[in-house]
């Protein structure tokens, strides 16, 4: 079955860190739909994968913590970092700025790592702009409205209007389904990250990724 857990496969001969070229992996979604937890998980269970922290302007949360959850900046200091080419990509998402910090992003590619991105549709294209080839776009989508609806509310981290508000959100962030690459249905959150890991395995095989195989084919055409 689909979610049976994945066990990481042993590297082959022809692979090796440096020989892979790294992907930027996009997941989003409406907010509620599980993108956080899986994304966590993913986090957990892969240990070529990191996370990019976005810097925001919109207030902590309870339970968040400044420099892994998101860099919380203000208005200024924001502008500053767009002002000087410091963001891969920025977007206005419910009345706040976010973005991701370029820095980091390069400099885990450099070490040979592949990078997790929790980002709106916005922030999807912009990427792909940019790095088309190493930008692989998942969507999870909640499995019904009435759902997401719950799962928001029973967060009871944010006010009444502000859940109002991510539902409005909700229904124009799901319009943009189609600029993915992949799009999941979480209904079940364990077969949702099972289905995740799938395709990053897969994608992570493809040829043009496989830097190492140039010189292993060749070798192997040698004999
Ligand atoms: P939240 O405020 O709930 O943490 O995030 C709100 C939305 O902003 C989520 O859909 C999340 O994916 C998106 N988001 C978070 N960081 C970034 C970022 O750096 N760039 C873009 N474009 N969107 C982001």
């Amino acid at each position: 079955p689909d979610d049976s857990p994945i066990p990481l496969p042993r590297r082959p001969a022809h692979e090796t860190e440096a020989q892979r070229r790294g992907l930027l992996f996009v997941i989003s979604s409406p907010s509620g739909a599980g993108k956080s937890t899986i994304s966590r998980k993913l986090i957990e269970a892969d240990g070529q994968i990191s996370m990019s922290v976005s810097a925001t302007t919109r207030p902590m949360r309870p339970g968040e913590v400044d420099g892994r959850d998101y860099h919380f900046v203000d208005v200024p200091e924001f502008k500053r970092m767009v002002a000087d080419d410091e963001f891969l990509e920025w977007a206005h998402v419910f009345d706040h700025r976010y973005g991701t910090p370029r820095g980091p992003v390069e400099q885990m590619l450099h070490d040979g790592r592949d990078v997790l991105f929790d980002i709106d549709w916005q922030g999807a294209q912009q990427l792909y702009q940019q790095a088309a080839g190493d930008v692989v776009r998942v969507f999870i989508l909640p499995p019904s409205m009435e759902e997401l609806d719950r799962r928001l509310r029973s967060r009871g981290t944010d006010a009444k209007e502000v859940i109002d508000r991510r539902m409005e959100r909700s229904v124009s962030e799901i319009g943009h389904w189609d600029g993915y690459d992949y799009v999941l249905v979480n209904d079940d959150v364990e077969r949702c990250f099972a289905q995740v890991r799938l395709i990053l395995r897969a994608e992570r095989l493809r040829r043009h990724r496989q830097l190492g195989l140039i010189g292993f084919t060749r070798k192997l055409m040698r004999g």
